[in-house]
């Protein structure tokens, strides 16, 4: 069996090593490449994409897989070797129904309408990308029918980024989440608002990204095995276990944007970094799941990083960076600006309490235009008319509207965005558990100490890398499924605290 598993392992590391040279060119493409480069990168992409696909496909990984089956009653369910067999059967049956040409067309589409996306968002010209999105329309519907016996035309594809989720958890899930928020929402307008205009003062882009880089570097993020470089959109990558990369955007007049990006990226890579180095190369290494990683960067975010424990130990720090700026703010004042609740028109930007409002609306989207129900064309206004309903606001334009994400533009419509409010949900749940086992958590946090913390989450999600899945991992930590109670807690009693409600 050890020789059946060392030829298998290295086989996938062939495919792996393709796709961490794609993350590369990829990478590249979105912080260094000059424009000219595009339609090159999304020709090598697409052969690279290709060439993973049909290394994947070699039937010999087929016949490895059929081999060891015998072997595989008699390992542990969370063994190593029982996980890598499990996720290799899961990628390998996937990447069997799509054929390699379909693969490759996709990629050259996707590289090209990001690009397309980059010059249409700044100028807010949905009509320039409209025929690149109805062809990723066409796209996602057709990868959809390679697995036929679906629930819904969604499912297929939010099982790439979510394995095992499906619209019939999520829709209910989503929208017991929106029964329980909404009145949050209304209870918090009603109150007096808070003052954030401190956040929004002249803030020199360098020393902000310092900072960040400060503090990312305190809680976990380690700069030995990573990086962080610029970008409009930003992201983390993984080329290795040991090159995990952060971006970020920095923003004069807005202190938030890099700070909080920055930490959000980190708790994504944080996770990665702390995947079990024997993984690498296989489908093990790398988070288990869009909603298992959201959950990461949005614990890291704003469980942590928007935490009173956390600033009284870091606005000291940030205030003799910006004397000017902050020092006529006191901690307390700080504290409510950045985690002031009114309702905005970028999701990436929003609060934690309106924040599920903009992924509930975009997912509902997704499923229209998968079912046929909205038209590419009719989009925009669609979208106007979801913000307007949904959070009260109208976006003055497209820029700030339907182009906004990368998502849609980088990727397929379906699977795109339900992993950020699986993601807040499971932040809820994980956190609560581990406070459970260490109380401590929060007076550590006070003296800039998140080891104990880290090492609960290395120990109980991230050294598992993709051996368990999202459902598993809930379980194994709390007793049960996925739940909304402890997140939805959280909220009421931080904003209630802050709104005196
Ligand atoms: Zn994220």
């Amino acid at each position: 069996m050890e020789a059946l598993l060392q030829q298998l392992r290295s086989r996938l590391t062939e495919v792996y090593d393709l796709r961490a040279a794609s993350a590369v060119l990829q990478w590249d493409q979105t912080t260094y490449m000059p424009p000219g480069g595009a339609a090159a990168r999304a020709r090598q992409l697409a052969t690279l994409a290709r060439l993973s696909h049909e290394r994947l496909l070699d039937p010999e990984i087929g016949r490895l897989l059929e081999a060891l089956q015998p072997y595989e009653k008699d390992l542990p369910y969370d063994s190593d070797e029982a996980g890598l067999l499990r996720a290799t059967r899961r990628v390998y049956e996937r990447a069997l129904r799509v054929p390699p040409a379909f693969v490759a067309e996709l990629s050259a589409h996707y590289t090209l309408s990001y690009d397309v996306w980059t010059r249409a968002r700044p100028a807010g010209d949905f009509p320039m990308v409209q025929p690149y999105l109805e062809r990723t329309l066409d796209y996602s519907r057709r990868l959809a029918g390679f697995f036929p016996g679906y629930e819904h035309i969604a499912d297929p594809l939010i099982d790439y980024a979510d394995p095992d989720m499906k619209v019939s958890v999520i829709r209910p899930l989503f929208a017991q989440l929106q029964a329980e928020l909404s009145p949050l929402v209304q209870a918090i307008r009603g109150r007096p608002q808070v003052d954030d205009r401190a956040l929004f003062r002249s803030f020199p882009r360098i020393r902000q990204l310092d900072f960040a880089r400060e503090v990312v570097r305190q809680i976990g993020y380690d700069f030995e095995r990573g990086r962080q470089d610029l970008t409009p959109h930003p992201f983390t990558t993984a080329f290795s276990l040991g090159d995990v990369r952060i971006t970020a955007r920095a923003v004069e007049n807005d202190l938030g944007q890099a700070l909080f990006g920055s930490i959000h990226e980190a708790g994504h890579a944080i996770y990665e970094q702390g995947i079990n180095r024997s993984f690498e190369g296989t489908p093990l290494g790398t988070g288990t799941s869009a909603g298992v990683h959201e959950s990461q960067s949005r614990l890291w975010e704003n469980i942590v990083g928007r935490s009173r424990p956390f600033w009284s130990f870091f606005y000291p720090r940030l205030q003799a960076i910006f004397p000017q700026q902050l020092s006529s703010v006191p901690l307390e004042a700080f504290y409510r600006a950045i985690n002031t609740v009114r309702p905005s028109l970028i999701r990436t930007d929003a609060d934690e309490v309106t924040y599920n409002l903009h992924v509930t609306l975009r997912f509902d989207l997704e499923l229209e235009m998968l079912e046929g129900r909205l038209a590419v064309g009719d989009l925009a206004e669609a979208w106007r008319a979801r913000y307007q309903a949904d959070l009260g606001i109208l976006p003055p334009d497209d820029r700030d509207g339907v182009l906004q994400d990368a998502h849609w533009f980088d990727g397929n419509i379906g699977g795109a965005f339900q992993g950020y409010t699986l993601g807040n949900i499971l932040s809820g749940q994980f956190f609560q558990s581990a406070l459970e086992a260490h109380p401590e958590i929060p007076s550590e946090m006070e003296q800039g100490r998140f080891g104990t913390l880290l090492g609960w989450l290395r120990e109980r999600i991230y050294q598992h890398g993709s051996k368990f899945t999202a459902a598993e991992l809930v379980e194994r930590i709390t007793g049960g499924p996925i739940s909304i109670e402890p997140y939805v807690r959280y909220l009421r009693e931080k904003y209630g605290e802050i709104y005196g409600i």
